[in-house]
């Protein structure tokens, strides 16, 4: 057993086996290129990836604490979009450089430009200045492989965390932080308060103690780690854990606050996940229901279908998680910005207005007849819904249930158990299903608003391209009365409306969404206990009021400009009483 005292920076006690993340040694080839334009395109792709990365990435900071883990993101957002950090890239490739040579050489000269700086600050910044590189060369070498592996409960151990580690990760997977460098206000500390992960800072020689696979224990309280516990001090701390852990469910906002507002009105909060292992850890959070599963994500480092037993599983292993609780499955979303298997990668000029989504599933219909069956029988272990992507027409939609009602009855032949009555949604995403929202809504049993995809199809401003991103709001008006449009087309026909975007966790917006009749909102599982103390102190004429001043908004600004006096007037960004972060054992 050793023993070390490092610095606590994320309150919490957990235990489990250590995850060693050791920094990469870029392989960065060779000689010249005769391809410059070729190069210069692999640059910017690369360099546009990784800026819509961090925008998501702000966004989702921003929706679940107002404070610096948000502005941090923000500032390294800043660096990102500096033309000082491209400039030197593509002159260097206009020089016969490839790409990567490039950005070794040109984001290089400019690491080692802050590392010389006399402000501490902007000599901090050399950090995020070479995690900007190490992601380009990520995206231009390829990525390792191996992160997207860590196994859940993991104590995630390394040099320091970086913006791109946390990107790169599943971090819903990592149980605890220890860095040898850092700070509470570097990026681990901050994500991992973000989280609500226990964190150590400063353990000097962690990474010469600690190999993966190893017990470890962390005290965020104190900043004690115990790598490999003796059987009693396992036990003594296991006592102590549990302790804690009852304490700590018995404090968490979510889980105690009525998901209601101020005057009754019930309002579902759900929770978005990619894994049927993220679901239990959704219910931790307080989820009522997983709105969105995004079944494309389990798939994520597959180069093939999965079958149709693993697909079943996944979603059964979901449901049971629920314990009754509703789960909606979406059908995979590939194309555009999402991966799809390798075998059906095509390059596209204009992949978001391109082969996704339903089109894909519709044109390879056994992709969907598969998935269809194992989401059906997976209905017979819990409350499972399914709903379609991207739907932008009556025909896709009535073309999908035509594949549905033929895997019924291919199941009702095979005499194989399932769920007759598995409600059949469709997501709201593209401004032509919103205009034909009156008719859809006839013909399916609810409506989740995909709001990341429906601002960029509504503003024509591709939702991973920087050059336009300054369009791309979901506080713009025409996208906030494309809402309000849906809403009333499902209320007309009696069925249910919920939004799964991004924008549903955001406390600014959130109350005029209310106002406008959304009933059920799903959002990262992290982000629910705030949605749920900004729902209890919002009441119903208030926020009605502000539904009709936003959609009477001429511009962004002016709708911006409402929301914010709205949340500083009602006080509706109410401070959450004591957090886990709190309870001192
Ligand atoms: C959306 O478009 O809002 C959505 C939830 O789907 P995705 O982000 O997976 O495209
Ligand atoms: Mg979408």
């Amino acid at each position: 057993m050793t023993e070390i005292s490092a610095i606590g920076v994320s309150s919490g006690l957990v235990t489990g086996k250590a995850y060693v993340l050791r920094r990469r040694n870029y392989d960065v080839p060779q000689g010249r290129t005769d391809d410059i334009p070729g190069e210069l395109g692999r640059f910017e792709e690369a360099l546009a990836s990784i800026i819509a990365e961090t925008r998501v990435m702000v966004e989702s900071a921003r929706g679940c604490s107002p404070g610096s883990a948000a502005d941090i993101l923000d500032a390294y957002l800043s660096l990102l979009l500096d033309p000082v950090v491209g400039e030197g890239v593509r002159d260097l490739i206009g020089r016969s450089h490839n790409a990567a040579q490039a950005v070794k050489i040109g984001i290089g000269k400019i690491t080692s430009m802050f590392e010389g700086m006399e402000d501490e600050y902007m000599r901090d910044r050399a950090f995020d200045i070479m995690d900007i590189q190490n992601r380009l060369l990520d995206r231009l070498l390829g990525d390792e492989p191996g992160g997207g592996d860590i196994p859940p409960g993991s104590i995630l151990i390394a040099e320091e965390l970086a913006t791109s580690d946390t990107v790169k990760l599943d971090m819903e997977r990592v149980a605890g932080i220890i860095t040898v460098c850092g700070g509470r206000n570097s990026h681990a500390s901050i994500v991992a308060r973000n989280m609500d992960i226990p964190a150590v800072v400063g353990a000097a020689d962690i990474l010469n103690l600690v190999s993966t696979g190893d017990d470890v224990i962390i005290d965020g309280f104190s900043g004690e780690v115990c790598v490999c516990p003796t059987p009693e001090a396992a036990k003594s701390f296991g006592e102590r854990l549990e302790r804690y852990t009852r304490e700590k469910e018995r404090q968490r906002p979510g889980v105690n606050i009525p998901h209601e507002t101020a005057d009754g009105v019930q309002i579902t909060i759900g929770a978005n996940i990619g894994s049927s292992e993220e679901a239990a850890r959704a219910l931790g959070y307080g989820a009522d229901e997983i709105g969105l599963f995004r079944s494309e994500f389990m798939h994520d480092n597959l180069s093939y279908l999965p079958d149709e037993e693993t697909q079943f599983r996944s979603f059964r292993d979901a449901a049971s998680a629920m314990g009754g609780k509703t789960v909606a499955v979406r059908t995979m979303d590939l194309g555009a910005d999402k991966a799809f298997f390798q075998t059906h990668r095509l390059r596209e000029e204009n992949p978001a207005l391109g082969y996704r989504g339903i089109r894909i599933q519709l044109d390879h219909t056994e992709l969907l007849y598969t998935q269809l069956r194992a989401i059906l029988r997976a209905g017979s272990f819990g409350d499972i819904r399914l709903m379609f992507p991207m739907i932008s027409s009556v025909e896709e939609l009535r073309a999908a249930k035509t594949v549905l009602e033929e895997v019924k009855a291919d199941l009702r032949d095979d005499g194989v158990p399932f769920d007759e009555k598995t409600l059949v949604g469709m997501m709201v995403e593209v401004p032509s299903a919103v205009i034909m929202a009156d008719r859809l809504a006839k013909e399916c049993d609810f409506f989740s608003i995909g709001t990341n995809d429906l601002i960029q199809y509504t503003t024509a401003a591709d939702r991973t391209n920087t050059k336009v991103s300054h369009l791309y709001s979901h506080y713009h008006p025409a996208v906030l009365r494309m809402i309000r449009q849906t809403v009333t087309a499902a209320e007309n026909a009696g069925i249910g409306c919920g939004i799964c975007g991004e924008c549903a966790g955001d406390p600014l917006l959130l109350p005029a969404l209310i106002g406008m009749g959304i009933t059920s909102i799903s959002t990262a599982p992290r982000m629910i206990s705030q949605c749920c103390y900004l729902i209890s102190g919002l009441n119903m004429p208030q926020s009605r009021e502000l539904a009709n001043r936003v959609l009477s908004c001429a511009t962004t600004r002016e709708v911006k400009q409402s929301l914010t006096d709205f949340a500083k007037e009602r006080n509706t960004r109410r401070k959450a009483p004591q957090s886990p972060e709190e309870v001192k054992m």
